[in-house]
């Protein structure tokens, strides 16, 4: 019988990669292998992994339960999940849990399931958005919309989670409140084949289908993936290929392979990167973000971005976030997509409390994190610029604006335009001396 230590799918990842690229050799030969995960983190992530998906297995039990489900329905229905977390800034794999039990099931749900990101995906969309001359603070309205899909050749009228219309809102405000309407609008005004190369270049390698729906994230991805293409964000517009081995040696000592980050390519404007992470960041800080219990339920006080996925059916759930220096992803559900996690047990529900006690043990515990738990995001004035907005007309505010806040744009480019409805009427008006 076989027995397993610390990060068993994360030593069944290196060990595929070292069949890959080095042949079946270097392994039988006892290579002295170093990796890039880091036990610290790997412990706090399987800790929590534990606790975290048990109260989803029992929210399951009781849910199928109470709706009268057969046995075998309730005895397959096991609750899976899946976590990695990785340094944005030199793709080092630091942890990584690709299921409950290796022992049970070796399917790496981390670097192998393919699943649909629901709105996990969305921020692939405004990515392009605020790449194409949209501003965060463009209106669209988040109301009843039909489209037609030309594969399908059959109209779509698409929902949002809360089957609700909200009307008319900022595209910061439709990330962070994660609405459907919004999300579909841009994927359609911008082009869904535009759309699948951002989240191409940004390091999605599993197929997208370039539909109407691709703005709510219906094309199946890896969560590796995910948390790699999110890491562009804090990264400023570089990619960077997730890592795991950063040294073998020969039995006397001899490096037969080091690298020290992963292959970086630039594939989003620095300004761009900049203005996504910060719109995400509004979805953990602000009153109605989707991420916001990381801040009143978990107490976690590190700056944070991230954003929630759900599936339609809640077969999948997701967290993907990031810090400056850390970016992690969970995601939840069962191994089998044709059963149905539960009812209303979205993202935020079911695989944020483990991204947010993972990253609040860190920050409190482990080093160089504990350190930098103060320093937030960055903003460079040569990327982005800070601009008074009007709260009425969300337009770049003049003076007379009643109600302000600020926003933040792509230096050097054009603004929106200036405010409408306090602008040059009242300005002029008294100034206006007529003389004969
Ligand atoms: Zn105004």
């Amino acid at each position: 019988e076989e027995t397993y230590g610390i990060a068993p799918y994360f030593v069944e990842h290196v060990r595929q990669q070292m069949q890959r690229e080095f042949g079946m050799a270097t392994y039988r030969e006892g290579f002295v292998v170093h990796t890039t995960l880091d036990s610290r983190l790997q412990q706090i992530a399987e800790k929590h992994f534990d606790t975290e998906i048990s109260k989803v297995q029992k929210k399951v039990d009781k849910h199928l339960k109470a709706v009268g489900a057969s046995q075998s329905v309730r005895d397959s229905a096991l609750v899976q999940a899946a976590f990695v977390a990785m340094d944005p800034a030199t793709g080092h794999i630091l942890a990584m849990i690709g299921g409950r039990d290796f022992s049970h099931s070796k399917f790496n749900r981390a670097t192998q399931a393919k699943r649909q990101p629901g709105s996990a995906f969305k921020p692939f969309v405004y990515t392009a958005a605020i790449d194409n001359n949209r501003f965060a603070v463009d209106v669209l309205d988040d109301n009843a919309f039909t489209l037609w899909d030309h594969r399908r050749e059959q109209f779509w009228d698409p929902e949002n989670y809360d089957k609700k219309f909200k009307g008319p809102m900022t595209l910061r405000e439709g990330l962070k409140q994660s609405r459907n309407l919004i999300s579909i609008k841009l994927a359609d005004e911008l082009g869904p084949s535009l759309i699948r190369s951002y989240a191409r270049n940004m390091g999605i390698s599993t197929p997208i289908q370039a539909i109407p729906s691709i703005g709510v994230g219906t094309s199946e991805v890896l969560l590796l993936d995910l948390v790699a293409a999110y890491a562009v964000f804090p990264n400023k517009g570089i990619y960077v290929e997730p890592m795991a081995i950063s040294r073998l040696e020969r039995k006397d000592g001899d490096v037969f392979f080091t690298q020290e980050s992963g292959r970086k390519q630039e594939v989003l404007r620095p300004a761009v990167a900049v203005i996504v992470a910060d719109m995400l960041r509004s979805a953990v800080d602000e009153v109605g973000g989707t991420g916001r219990r990381i801040r009143t339920v978990y107490r976690f006080r590190p700056q944070a971005a991230g954003k929630t996925g759900t599936t339609n059916d809640y077969t999948d759930a997701w967290f993907i976030g990031f810090t400056p220096h850390l970016v992690a992803g969970v995601w939840v559900g069962i191994d089998d997509p044709s059963l149905r996690l539960w009812p209303k047990q979205a993202g935020s529900a079911a695989a944020l409390p483990l991204w947010a006690e993972f990253m609040k043990e860190v920050y409190e515990s482990v080093e160089p994190y504990r350190s930098l738990r103060n320093r937030g995001f960055e903003y460079p004035e040569n990327l982005v610029v800070r601009r008074a907005v009007c709260n009425d007309t969300h337009k770049i505010a003049t003076r007379f604006c009643p109600d302000q806040r600020e926003e933040i744009f792509i230096a050097g480019e054009v603004l929106p335009s200036t405010c409408p409805l306090h602008g040059r009427s009242q300005e002029q008006a008294p100034r206006r001396i007529q003389r004969f």
